[in-house]
């Protein structure tokens, strides 16, 4: 493997929108951060701006999004897309300041956030990169889900969902990740909800900020969507750009090819952790 420098970004960028399940208006802004200080989220809405780093070790709930909390309480939701993004930039250190527990949910797709790192540039730092590599396969299996791990000297998922007996079917996609591949294959494809679904998701209190600006609505493999489908597997690829958020809660690069058959945020975090329990001390 080539030896990479750790990057931060090379100026502060910023970011109003709606938040989705919180339906809060949120201001965030991404900042340069010092060698080895992770991806670190500030709640500047807070008294002190408690900071919660993003690692598997803080995830507290991954029932509809990923959430992570610090030991002071400060929590922020739903931050997979921001993750995706600064992971497939190869982004080591960031500040990500929010005046909320959520960010902007922008039109659903990570689009908007690779977009903001590119306008911020990419600043290279003093110190190597740090990769999650493995020389063994890893695997777990839980309810219809599986997840494989497999050494790999690039970062590639190929992913497979089903959506029952419906027009939508099953779909596969297979993506070695690179920062020009997210771009153009990933980040531009958005959150999308059963219809069925809905009514639980707003009984809950969430989902308060969602809209057809900003997901996709499925019933019975019909599309319901402003502008129909970004592309005809809009789904497995959302799912495969949440995972490369997700999967970034190791803290580090990950250099594998993940496999995954009907991935979530519980399985894509306990198999983070399982990545994590593993580690081989290779570089
Ligand atoms: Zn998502």
């Amino acid at each position: 493997m080539n030896m990479e420098m750790q990057n931060t970004i090379a100026k502060a960028v910023s970011f109003s929108g709606i938040a989705l399940h919180t339906g809060v208006r949120v201001h965030l802004t991404m900042k340069p951060a010092p060698v080895d200080t992770g991806i670190v989220f500030r709640r500047t809405d807070m008294p002190g701006n408690p900071e919660v780093r993003a690692h598997a070790a803080y995830v507290v709930d991954v029932r509809r999004a990923t959430t992570i909390a610090a030991p002071s309480k400060a929590f922020v939701v739903t931050v997979e897309h921001i993750m995706a993004s600064l992971h497939a930039a190869n982004v080591d250190n960031v500040y990500v300041e929010m005046d909320s527990a959520e960010p902007p949910i922008a039109d659903g797709s990570a689009g908007p956030y690779f977009r903001l790192i590119r306008e911020a540039g990419i600043q290279e730092q003093d110190a190597p990169a740090r990769y999650w590599t493995t020389d063994k396969p890893l695997y777990y299996e839980n309810r219809g889900t599986t997840l494989v791990v497999l050494p790999a000297e690039v970062f590639k998922i190929s992913c497979t969902v089903e959506f029952g007996e419906t027009a939508l079917g099953t779909q596969f996609f297979s993506l070695e990740v690179t920062p020009e591949s997210f771009e153009r294959e990933l980040g531009p494809c958005r959150t999308f909800a059963a219809y069925r679904d809905l009514a639980q998701l707003i009984a809950a209190g969430l989902a308060k900020g969602g809209s057809l600006d900003n997901a996709v609505v499925m019933h019975e493999g019909a599309i319901i969507s402003n502008e129909g489908l970004r592309f005809p597997n809009e789904m497995v690829r959302h799912k495969m750009m949440d995972m490369v958020g997700d999967l970034y809660l190791t803290g580090k690069r990950v250099r594998a090819h993940v496999i995954a058959i009907k991935p979530g945020h519980p399985s894509n975090v306990e198999t983070v952790k399982r990545m994590l329990a593993s580690e081989n001390g290779a570089k």
